[in-house]
């Protein structure tokens, strides 16, 4: 089985650039404020999510191994 993803947005830095969601529209989707949520908390590990993630120019989105602190984006 293949690498589950805990997916997190901070919304607190997030400018609503739509990237992500361009990236990965299953992986992000923005509410109707331009905030970036993710569809999932969790997801399989896919190269669209970390495309979205390398592609935020705030670097708002955090990758991890579901059930782990081991970050996947931005490595440590
Ligand atoms: S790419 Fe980054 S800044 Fe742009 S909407 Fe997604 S999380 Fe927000």
């Amino acid at each position: 089985m293949g690498d589950r993803w805990r997916v997190e947005v901070d919304r607190s830095v997030c400018i609503g650039s739509g990237l992500c969601a361009a990236s990965a529209p299953d992986g992000f989707r923005l509410d109707s404020v331009r905030q970036s949520h993710p569809v999932q908390d969790e997801a399989d590990a896919s190269e669209a999510l970390l495309a979205a993630a390398e592609s935020c120019p705030v670097e708002a989105i955090a990758l991890h191994l579901a059930g782990s602190s081991e970050p996947v984006f931005p490595p440590d």
